[in-house]
Formats: structure tokens, sequence, C-alpha cells
């Protein structure tokens, strides 16, 4: 039995090297992976690191349409990660590349490596803005205001 495409949306950031080529690289290769299609991409954003320090990130949302499962999409982006050379020396680092799950379709998930939706993404203006932008639908207008003192400018 085929599995129906479930639509996901995806973060991606980064704030290290060439941070706007990591992210158009990694946006090209999510379109890659199997049983998955961009369905739309943000702008890309520039915004001043929140919790984090170094550089400025940039960022950018994308809807994918995935018959893959949420733990096998995640398994996916984390291979994405490490082809770009992504560490963790300590929490909050800066990073090359960043690919985090926010939502998968209506799913609610809480495991010990997954957590949909991502728990912190209405505190954070670089997640809501270019989430409204492609996904106005999602209810993120409330969260926008409580984050509206967060720098970000569009590319
Ligand atoms: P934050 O989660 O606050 O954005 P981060 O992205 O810097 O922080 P990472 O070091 O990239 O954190 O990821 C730590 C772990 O978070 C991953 O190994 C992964 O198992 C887990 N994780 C839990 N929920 C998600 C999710 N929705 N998307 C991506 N990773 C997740
Ligand atoms: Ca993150
Ligand atoms: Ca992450």
């Amino acid at each position: 039995m085929t599995r129906e495409p479930v639509p996901a949306w995806v973060a991606l950031g980064a704030n290290l090297g060439d941070a706007p080529q990591a992210v158009r690289d990694a946006i090209a290769a999510i379109a890659r992976l199997p049983g998955t299609t961009v369905e739309k991409q943000s702008s890309l954003y520039r915004t001043a690191p929140v919790e984090s320090s170094g550089p400025d990130y940039i960022n950018a949302v994308v809807q994918v349409a995935t018959t893959l499962t949420a733990p096998a999409l995640l398994a996916q982006l984390q291979a994405l990660e490490q082809a770009a050379g992504r560490e963790r020396p300590y929490r909050n680092a800066p990073r090359t590349l960043d690919l985090d799950i926010l939502l998968y379709g209506s799913a609610r998930i809480s495991s010990a490596t997954l957590t949909v939706p991502h728990p912190r993404m209405h505190e954070r203006a670089f997640v809501l803005v270019p989430l409204a932008e492609i996904a106005p639908g999602l209810g993120t207008e409330e969260a926008l205001e409580s984050v509206a003192g967060q720098g970000i400018a569009r590319l």
C-alpha cells in the first residue's frame, strides 16, 4: 500500500560559511529526498542570533509533501546537516546548517528524539515570519505579534 503524501513544514537556518548558499543548497537537497517534493518555499531572511551567538542567521521555511514518516524525514534532514558539516560543540552553537521539523500534518509527536509541533517555534520570529509568508492560514498571526520585537529582514 502506498502512503499518501503528508504536508510538512521544515525550518532552515545557517550562520557559518556562506549561509545563504547553504540554505539554498539545502532546499534543493530536500527536493531530492525520497518521496518528497517542495511545495512552497519562503524568502530568505536575515536575523540576529536569538539564544545563539556568532554572525547573523539566514533563515527560511519550506512546505514539503512527503511519504516519509516523521522519524524518517528527521533522519534524512540530519543526514543533510551532517553533509553540510554540522557540528554540535555546545547548545545553540553557531551552525553551518540546521533543519527542524516544525509541523508534520496534524501529528503530535513526543519521542526522545522528535517533538512535533516544534516546541519553540512560537517564540521565534525567524520561524514564524517565513512560515506566515507561505502558510498564512496556519494561525500564526497572534504568535507573530508576540515576537514583533525580534529583528528580522527579508533578503
Ligand atoms: P532547537 O530545537 O531549540 O531549535 P537546535 O535546533 O539547535 O535547537 P539541535 O542540536 O539541532 O538543536 O537538535 C537537537 C535534537 O533535537 C536532535 O538531535 C533531534 O533529535 C531533536 N529534535 C526534537 N524535535 C525535533 C524537531 N521537531 N526537528 C528537529 N529536531 C528535533
Ligand atoms: Ca533549531
Ligand atoms: Ca535542529
